[in-house]
C-alpha cells in the first residue's frame, strides 16, 4: 500500500510548520512499499526545492521527483529539512482513523550496505547529452540565420527594387523604387528577426528544462549526491557511492 505524507502548514507531517511562506498543502511525499519516495510540489506559491550538489533546484509543479531519506528539501525561501524527518512517526505506522498511539519508533537503517541498480542513470546521462548537442546545433543554426537575416532581406528587397524599376523609368519612379526597396528590406528584417527571436526563446527554455532535469535526476538514487559532469561509466566503475557507500550495479550485469 502506498502512503502519502502531506507537507505544509495544514499537512500531516510529524512536526509543525508555521512558516507563512509555506502553503497549507505545499507538497506531497509519496512512499511505496519498497520504500521508494517521490516528492511532488503541489503548485505551491513559493516553490519546493531539493538540494542537488551545488545548490537548491526548484521542482516543477505536479511532477514527481525521486528523493531519499538523506535528501535535503526546502519549502519556500526559509524552511529546510531532511526527508528523514518526514518519516519519523510515519515509519511502519499506517494512518488509521481509530485513535490510539500505534506510532512505532523510527526504524534504524540496517548497517549492511545497500545494493542499488543505477542503470537508470545511464538513460538520464545519455538523454541529457543528446538533447544538449541537439539544442547546441539548433542554437548555432539560429545564430547563423540571425547574422544573415539582414543580407537576405537586402537581397530580396534589391531584387524587388530592380523588378519595379523596369516598370518605372522616370525619376519619380526611381524614387518610388528606392523607397520600396528600403521598405521591403525593413519589413523582411522585422519579420525574420521576430521569428528567429521567438524560436531562440523556445530553445533557451528547452535548454533550461534539460539542465533542470539533469540537475535533479543525475544523482545517487539512495542519498541524492549529485553526479553533475561525471561520466556514467566512471560512476559505475567506482562501484559505490562516495557519500553513502551504497554499492552500485547495473541490472544487466547481474543476470
Ligand atoms: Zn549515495
Amino acid at each position: 500500500m502506498n502512503r502519502q505524507i502531506i507537507i505544509g502548514k495544514e499537512g500531516n507531517q510529524p512536526f509543525a510548520i508555521c512558516d507563512p511562506k509555506v502553503s497549507r498543502r505545499h507538497a506531497f511525499l509519496n512512499v511505496d512499499d519498497n520504500g521508494n519516495m517521490q516528492l511532488v510540489d503541489n503548485q505551491s506559491t513559493n516553490g519546493t526545492f531539493i538540494y542537488s550538489g551545488s545548490g537548491f533546484v526548484r521542482l516543477y509543479a505536479n511532477q514527481p521527483y525521486r528523493v531519499s531519506a538523506d535528501s535535503m528539501i526546502q519549502l519556500g525561501p526559509d524552511t529546510r529539512f531532511h526527508v528523514r524527518r518526514l518519516l519519523s512517526g510515519h515509519n511502519g505506522a499506517t494512518r488509521e482513523s481509530g485513535g490510539g498511539n500505534t506510532v512505532s519508533p523510527p526504524r534504524q537503517d540496517p548497517p549492511k550496505v545497500k545494493k542499488i541498480d543505477v542503470s537508470g542513470l545511464r538513460a538520464v546521462s545519455d538523454n541529457y547529452n543528446t538533447k544538449k548537442m541537439e539544442l547546441e546545433s539548433k542554437t548555432g543554426m539560429i545564430n547563423g540565420l540571425r547574422s544573415c537575416t539582414i543580407l537576405v532581406s537586402m537581397l530580396a528587397a534589391g531584387a524587388s527594387g530592380i523588378i519595379s524599376n523596369k516598370f518605372n523609368d522616370s525619376d519619380n519612379g526611381q524614387m518610388i523604387s528606392i523607397a520600396l526597396t528600403v521598405g521591403i528590406a525593413a519589413l523582411l528584417i522585422g519579420v525574420l528577426l521576430t521569428v528567429v527571436n521567438r524560436y531562440n526563446r523556445k530553445l533557451i527554455q528547452m535548454r533550461n528544462d534539460n539542465e533542470h532535469d539533469y540537475a535533479v535526476r543525475y544523482c545517487c538514487p539512495e542519498c541524492g549526491l549529485s553526479f553533475r559532469g561525471k561520466i556514467y561509466e566512471n560512476i559505475l566503475s567506482e562501484r559505490k557511492c562516495p557519500r553513502c557507500k551504497s554499492e552500485y550495479y547495473e541490472k544487466s550485469d547481474k543476470d
